[in-house]
């Protein structure tokens, strides 16, 4: 198969992560006789600095010709006096509308060997596998809003809605991800309060009529954020709209631990957007301290989301468990006084032990 990859390193620890992710898709691409070709392309602070636009054309037309796009992170200090809609960020948010991914996948994984990262006790995080799917491109975050008045009696308003066809198909995204998990989605609101929730818990609860297979229940976003600090290890697929989305996933990777090692996943639209969810960390840039591991796994969803290949994204997933099984760490999975490896050693480890599982790789990829 041939992969057509844009690739947008972007700022900070950006480039150093997605130099490591592309070697890394290459080795698996080698391995199971794919050909993969890539763009880079410029987005955010990077961006400005080049033509003054933190979302060029080109890199839009770029994307929307790949099949997939990778990004590192976007944003630097010295753009953060910039406006709104000229700071790195926004090329982002502008990006995901552009590509129209609705659907942010956000998995936390406690790796056995990692346990003692966690802030919980052992015995709580273990086992801990979640997968958070968030709707992207609604609620609250896209409202109407407005900022009215003299300074001392302002007000301001955001406003959340959402439409059954948004809620249907975040839904059936979630559906069929616990289909190939262990069948359980929660769905997350505050339909005690809300009318968007009212109509989420109603559209959500008809569209698992057609998954009678998957185990759904429903949640209050408060107790859901109780629970998943106090029986982390329960939950499955949890489904929830943007907002809640967004605070519900940093916890989940809080609770199993380093920001540098979660990936993301943003799909349902033209092409898939996936991404380290760290920013970029101007305080290591280039220095060969980043974790490259979150951009790392997102490529591995990236080979399973975009292009279906799923022992190809196993074999990059099964190669970071086992250096870090190793007892491989880079700097912020150290313990303190632990040796610890670079952004570049640990990109070449998972290459090499890609390349020595290629046997076994290729069987079953055939
Ligand atoms: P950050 O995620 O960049 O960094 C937070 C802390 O975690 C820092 O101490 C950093 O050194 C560390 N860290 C982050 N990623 C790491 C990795 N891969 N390996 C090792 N350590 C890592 O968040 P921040 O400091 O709040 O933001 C810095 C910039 O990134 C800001 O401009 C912000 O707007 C931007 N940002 C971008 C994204 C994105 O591109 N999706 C996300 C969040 C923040």
């Amino acid at each position: 198969m041939v992969i057509k990859l844009a690739l947008l390193p972007g700022d900070g620890i950006g480039p150093e992560v997605v130099a490591q992710a592309r070697l890394v898709l290459e080795a698996a691409c080698e391995a199971f006789g794919h050909e993969l070709q890539t763009r880079e392309m410029n987005i955010g602070g990077a961006a400005l600095l080049a033509s003054e636009d933190p979302l060029p054309r080109e890199t839009v037309a770029g994307c929307l010709a790949s099949g997939a796009v990778l990004l590192g992170a976007v944003g630097a200090p010295r753009f953060d006096a910039y406006p709104p809609a000229k700071r790195p960020e926004s090329g982002l948010l502008r990006l995901r509308r552009e590509l129209g991914v609705f659907a942010n996948l956000r998995p936390a994984v406690c790796l056995p060997s990692l346990e003692a990262l966690s802030p919980l006790r052992p015995e709580i995080v273990r086992h801990s596998d979640i997968m958070i799917v968030r709707e992207l491109l609604g609620g609250l975050y896209f409202g109407e809003r407005s900022t009215e008045g003299e300074t001392g009696s302002r007000r301001a308003r955001d406003s959340m809605a959402y439409a059954e066809p948004e809620i249907e198909r975040i839904a059936r995204v979630a559906f069929q991800l616990a289909r190939a998990r262990r069948k359980k989605v929660t769905s997350v609101d505050k339909a005690n309060v809300l009318d968007c929730s009212r109509l989420w818990r109603e559209v959500v609860g008809r569209v698992g009529g057609d998954f009678l297979d998957v185990e759904l229940s429903h949640m209050y976003v408060d107790s859901a954020a109780m629970a998943l600090v106090a029986r982390p290890s329960e939950f499955d697929v949890i489904l929830t709209e943007n907002m809640f989305g967004d605070i519900l996933s940093d916890q989940a990777g809080a609770v199993v631990g380093s920001l540098g090692l979660l990936p993301s996943a943003s799909i349902g639209g033209k092409v898939g957007l996936y991404e380290p969810i760290h920013g970029s960390a101007p305080d290591i840039a280039g220095q060969d301290l980043a974790n490259p591991l979150g951009a790392i796994l997102s490529s591995a969803m990236l080979l399973r989301h975009s292009f279906q290949l799923e022992p190809e994204a196993l074999a990059i997933e099964s190669a970071v468990r086992e250096v870090l099984g190793a007892g491989k760490r880079t700097r912020d999975l150290a313990a303190s006084g632990q040796a610890f490896i670079g952004t570049r050693e640990m990109g070449k480890l998972i290459v090499g032990r890609i390349r020595t599982s290629r046997p076994a790789a290729h069987t079953s990829g055939c």
